[in-house]
């Protein structure tokens, strides 16, 4: 677990504007700090403009540091040489699922990334074959992507990546557009990677509950990492997360409110405990 995948050291980052007039820009990063481990799930916090996604893109080589560097794998961001590789290692899935699929049949869609690296066609179709199957969609591996749900599609977006075997996934908002079934789907699809084939995960979220079972939050606010901890430690903190913008999940904040000691961070804990103020009988 212990091996730097990604590292963050002293991170500021200016988005620059054109017009001359506009007041001078605040940073979207502000000397960030970051080092995530090999294996590793880690969830992003924040609320909106708290610089989630240019932390997201900092990752792959999307966005260069204005101040400070980014280190993946050995590799600073900042060198344009390194770019190619950095993005076969780190691979990025986002919010809206239509603006991610280029091909009209799905094994194609996940072809697309090996096929532009020049990988032999054999090797393609095993790659293929094992992402399709790794997030549940090689029996739609023949539709019509604009056919598909939008979890399906984000499953297809996921092998996309898989196939072009990268170590780590980026994932900004995944679920956002997505219903609740898709959303499940979807999240089940990103732990089983995770703890099954070891690909380190970058989540970021505005849905609370998807976070209770990262390895470790971080919380943003105004381009700082305020927090930074598991869950529990994160949500236990009630009032720094408040103080962010964001709440804690709904059976922490019941439980909460119910006077419960222990920080509480699921349904079935929520559960556990009310059974416990009820004498065992309910
Ligand atoms: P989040 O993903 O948490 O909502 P972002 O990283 O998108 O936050 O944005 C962080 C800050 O950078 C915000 O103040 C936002 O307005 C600004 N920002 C984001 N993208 C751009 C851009 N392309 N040009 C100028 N400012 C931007
Ligand atoms: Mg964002």
């Amino acid at each position: 677990m212990s091996e730097k995948l990604i590292e963050f050291r002293n991170v500021t980052y200016i988005y620059e504007t054109d017009e001359e007039d506009e007041a001078p820009s605040v940073p979207a990063l502000d000397g960030v700090n970051l080092t995530v481990s090999k294996g590793e799930f880690l969830c992003v916090l924040g609320h909106n403009g708290s610089g989630k996604s240019t932390l997201a893109k900092m990752c792959n080589a999307i966005l260069e540091p204005t101040d400070g560097e980014v280190i993946v794998a050995g590799m600073s961001t900042k060198e344009e040489e390194n770019g190619d590789l950095i993005r076969r290692k780190v691979g990025m899935v986002f919010q809206n699922p239509d603006n991610q699929i280029v091909a009209t049949i799905v094994e194609d869609d996940v072809a697309f990334g090996p096929e532009n690296l020049g990988v032999e066609p054999s090797e393609i179709r095993r790659r293929v074959d094992e992402a399709l199957k790794a997030v549940n969609m090689y029996d739609l591996r023949l539709r019509q992507p604009h056919n598909l749900s939008g979890g399906q599609k984000q499953r297809v977006a996921i092998a996309g990546v898989l196939a072009m075997q990268t170590e780590v996934i980026v994932l900004d908002e995944p679920t956002a557009m997505l219903d609740p079934v898709g959303r499940q789907e979807v999240l089940s699809t990103i732990h089983k990677l995770n703890k099954e084939l070891g690909i380190t995960v970058i989540m970021v979220t505005h849905f609370m509950e998807e976070a209770v079972d990262a390895d470790r939050v971080i919380v943003m606010n105004a381009g700082r990492i305020v927090l930074d901890g598991t869950p529990r430690e994160v949500f236990s903190n009630t009032a720094a997360v408040k103080s962010c913008g964001l709440d804690v999940p709904q059976s922490t904040e019941l439980c909460s409110r119910l006077g419960v000691k222990r920080t509480v961070l699921t349904a079935q804990e929520a559960v556990e405990e009310i059974i416990k103020l009820c004498g065992g009988v309910v």
